[in-house]
C-alpha cells in the first residue's frame, strides 16, 4: 500500500468502489467518469506506477492480463477496448497502473 494512492485507498476498502470483480491478485470497478456503457478499470492489488514497472514483474502483469481477460468474460465482453495510459502526456492521473477496459458503443482509430 502507498500511502496517498487512491487505488491502492480502493484496495484496503478505505475508497469506496463499485467492484465489478475481485481475485486474489487483481479488483475491477467502475471507471467515475465512464467513457462508453462499459468503462471498468482493472488493476493489481500491488502497487506499480504504470505499465513498465509492471513488466519488471512478469508474474504480476501475467495475472492481470488474466484478470483481464476474466473481466472481460463475467461482463460478457466479446469485443472492448483495453487502454494503460503509460505518463501523465498521454493521459495517465492515477500512478498505480490500471487497464481501462471500454466495450458498448462503436469506436474510431486512431484514438484522440
Ligand atoms: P488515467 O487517466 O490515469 O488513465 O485513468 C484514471 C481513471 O480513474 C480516470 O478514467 C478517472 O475517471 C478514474 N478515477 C479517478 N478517480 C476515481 C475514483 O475515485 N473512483 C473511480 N472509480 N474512478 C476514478
Ligand atoms: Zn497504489
Amino acid at each position: 500500500m502507498v500511502e496517498g494512492c487512491l487505488f491502492c485507498g480502493i484496495v484496503e476498502g478505505s475508497v469506496p468502489a463499485d467492484k465489478v470483480y475481485e481475485d486474489a491478485d487483481a479488483i475491477a470497478f467502475t471507471d467515475i467518469n465512464p467513457q462508453a456503457p462499459t468503462h471498468v478499470l482493472v488493476i493489481p492489488r500491488t502497487h506499480y506506477v504504470d505499465l513498465v514497472e509492471l513488466a519488471e514483474h512478469p508474474t504480476a502483469a501475467s495475472t492481470l492480463a488474466q484478470a483481464i481477460a476474466a473481466v472481460a468474460r463475467e461482463l460478457g465482453l466479446s469485443d472492448f477496448r483495453t487502454v494503460f495510459n503509460t505518463g501523465a502526456e498521454v493521459g495517465q492521473s492515477v500512478f498505480h497502473v490500471h487497464a481501462h477496459v471500454l466495450a458498448g458503443r462503436p469506436m474510431t482509430w486512431p484514438p484522440g
